[in-house]
């Protein structure tokens, strides 16, 4: 998932201080745009709150209207309301948390503060309103007689299981605890991301003499040198902990001691004891996560989030978590020992360190694999592999991309396409945002700033945004993008296509999906990413316009199984942390750096390899919606290699006849169905973990 100042002028014209005093609030305006896509250019940071203490007041009326309405209830006069209530409100809460995220700057930090707490109130007292909730049980109680359709049913099913999970059986005492456990909740879940990013952007290598970057590949230096000079420091090369930096300077910086500087930055985050320090926030969250967890009737915080995904309860995560971790610890220990190897044959007599990593696995991908990502990366340009996903797309599901020029945007780096359907009706709206900045969260994300339903039987199409950190360009050339960039953007992209198709009536059911289940769609696109096909049709040099030879494609073929037993290790180890934390039905003793080192050591994690995640700046669980859920990815992985085996088993991985089907059964249903019956009705038959274990090398074909 998913922060400051070169840009920031840029930004004043966005998100301004000034407010103009005499004009509307654009954010409560119905806005005359294009696609009725939202006005940034017009939209300032003090316009948000008061524009949601309005917007919740407006929900506020509707909410009263549907409780004094004095006829029985019906679904058309509770449900159907309720769903339809609070668009406003919706609308502004998913741009600020959209510009928090990708385009943030003091004063909306401070908006935000301010008004998530104001938001999860608001929530709350919807939610476990006693007279609302009366009216939704006497339906749910009726659900049978009321003449309903499958998917009034399902939402039906869907409202009255929110209300009963936010507490609304509860006494007013623990009411109240609950409400005043999501306020605060929400604040320490705001700062811990926050903390995380500063850290981020304070903590940073800063090189005086140039020398000491000897053997860095040039391009490497030049990011340096780029960085050093959007910080005022010219003269300077500095390297940050973003993953778009700090990855290749660990790949290919020969200097063992900077190498470990600045792992040791990224690894501390949140964890240096200053006021960035998140240790403290951790055992809140934990806390009240548990407490809030006890009052609604569950053992652990685990528990309580489980059972509304696929994977039901703690047990069946450990059991796909345990299944995984033997083969994959097995495989990495193999990896070390050759790049120890390496050391040896190198006539070192070191011991390879977490901080080695990196910098070895390059070897290996150069001598075993004879395989250099800077001769790859020419072929991955950014524009070469945002067609090559369109492209993939078209080919799939006959759908297609025209660029927009007159869409406000947040940020002039973002750009926008109308997505065409097969058809030739509009489908959607999307926006890119490609680059690493300094006021965005890192990683990747797929947003959007509206969700696709029907209103008065109009289709309401979606506005979906797609938030990447790949490397700013430099000097004259393109962002080229690693291996991992491409694959970002593939996944990516496959949630975007999830929330272009679409197809609900309800507003509840759209994109609404079990987090277990919501990787399927984008991690299935992966696996066209590098497949020798795919790769003839877009990978093509940015300078010379060559189709990548067939020796690369060989290559890129060959090291498939490249590093997997990392990979697969730093992954699961975050995914255990995540799990110990949220099954604990103690948190009072909690020390986070004995706890985190206790959850590795019990799993047997080798001191070469770190989490993908250490604790303090784990945003997913602890800022994101990924608490206990980190395992997800995994979950979803063993659906994405079953189904992406449905088109392999047909001899054509373009298959149009089992595209289809993937989008009526898998994308479009939202909410309609249980994850479990659209995967069989995709697949015919229960996903089988063979294909992911065969995918990742660790069992034969
Ligand atoms: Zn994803």
């Amino acid at each position: 998932m998913k922060k400051l100042f070169t840009i920031l002028t840029l930004l004043i014209l966005i998100l301004g201080i000034m407010s103009c005093k005499n004009e509307k609030n654009p954010l409560l305006e119905e806005w005359d745009t294009p696609y009725s896509t939202p006005p940034f250019d017009r939209i300032h940071a003090d316009d948000f709150k008061p524009a949601i203490m309005e917007a919740i007041n407006m929900h506020n009326k509707e909410i009263e209207e549907i409780i004094n309405d004095k006829t029985e209830p019906t679904f058309e006069n509770c449900i159907v309301r309720l769903d339809n209530s609070g668009e406003k409100l919706n609308e502004i809460a998913l741009i600020l948390s959209n510009l928090i995220e990708a385009n943030y700057n003091d004063t909306l930090e401070q908006v935000a503060q301010e008004i998530f707490p104001l938001l999860s109130k608001h929530n709350d007292e919807i939610l476990l309103n006693d007279k609302l909730f009366k009216k939704i049980k006497y339906l749910y109680d009726n659900i049978n007689n009321l003449g309903l359709n499958d998917e009034q049913k399902r939402t039906l099913e869907l409202y009255y299981r929110d209300f009963v999970r936010a507490g609304a059986q509860l006494n007013d005492a623990d009411k109240q605890k609950l409400k005043d456990i999501n306020q605060r909740l929400s604040v320490l879940t705001l700062n811990f991301g926050m903390n995380v990013q500063k850290d981020n952007n304070n903590n940073v290598l800063i090189i005086s003499n140039k020398e000491e970057l000897n053997g860095m590949p040039e391009s490497l230096i030049a990011t340096g040198e780029k960085i050093a000079n959007e910080r005022n420091m010219p003269g300077k090369w500095v390297y940050t902990t973003d993953k778009a930096v700090m990855i290749p300077f660990l790949q290919y910086c020969p200097n063992r001691e900077l190498r470990k500087k600045l792992y040791d930055m990224y690894l501390m985050r949140g964890d240096n004891d200053n006021e960035n320090d998140n240790k403290k926030l951790i055992k809140e969250i934990l806390n009240l996560r548990l407490q809030k967890a006890n009052l609604l009737g569950y053992k652990t915080y685990a528990d309580y989030v489980l059972e509304d995904r696929m994977a039901k309860n703690p047990t069946n995560v450990f059991n796909l978590l345990d299944q995984i971790w033997s083969p994959s610890i097995a495989k990495a220990k193999v990896e070390r020992d050759e790049m120890q190897k390496i050391i040896n044959n190198e006539g070192d007599t070191f011991k390879l360190q977490y901080y080695d990593w990196w910098y070895y696995a390059e070897k290996i991908r150069n001598k075993k694999y004879a395989l250099d990502e800077n001769n790859l990366k020419p072929y991955f340009s950014l524009n070469v592999v945002r067609d090559a996903v369109f492209t993939l797309s078209n080919k799939l599901y006959g759908i297609t991309f025209k660029k927009l020029n007159d869409i406000s945007v947040y940020n002039p780096e973002v750009e926008v396409y109308e997505v065409i359907d097969n058809d030739g009706s509009h489908l959607a709206i999307l926006y890119l945002d490609y680059y690493t900045r300094n006021n965005k969260q890192g990683g990747a994300w797929t947003t959007s700033f509206r969700d696709q339903y029907r209103k008065d039987n109009k289709n309401i199409t979606p506005l979906v945004s797609i938030v990447f950190n790949f490397p700013q360009p430099v000097g004259n050339d393109p962002s080229l993008l690693s291996m991992d960039d491409v694959e970002t953007f593939f996944h990516e992209f496959g949630h975007a296509l999830h929330g272009f198709f679409s197809d609900v009536t309800y507003k509840r059911l759209s994109g609404y999906v079990p987090r277990d289940f919501v990787e399927l769609p984008s991690q299935i696109l992966e696996h066209w990413a590098f497949e020798p096909q795919m790769l003839k049709l877009y990978a093509k040099h940015y300078k010379t316009g060559e189709l990548i030879p067939d020796s690369l494609i060989e290559k890129i073929k060959n090291s498939k199984y490249f590093n997997q037993g990392f990979a697969k290790t730093e992954f699961l180890a975050a995914a255990y942390l995540d799990m110990d934390y949220h099954i604990l039905t103690e948190i009072n003793d909690l020390d986070v750096r004995t706890f985190e080192q206790k959850s590795m050591d019990k799993i047997g994690l080798i001191p070469e390899i770190k989490p993908r995640y250490r604790s303090t700046y784990f945003n997913h669980i602890f800022s994101g919606g990924y608490s206990a859920g980190y395992y997800c990815y995994l979950w979803s992985e063993k659906l994405d290699c079953d189904a992406y085996h449905a088109f392999l088993e047909t001899g054509d991985i373009f298959n149009k006849d089992v595209a289809n089907k993937f989008r009526q059964t898998i994308l479009a249903p939202g909410g309609k169905k249980d994850a479990e019956q659209m995967y069989l009705d995709f697949r015919g038959k229960e996903p089988d973990i063979k294909y992911l274990l065969e995918d990742l090398g660790f069992i034969q074909k």
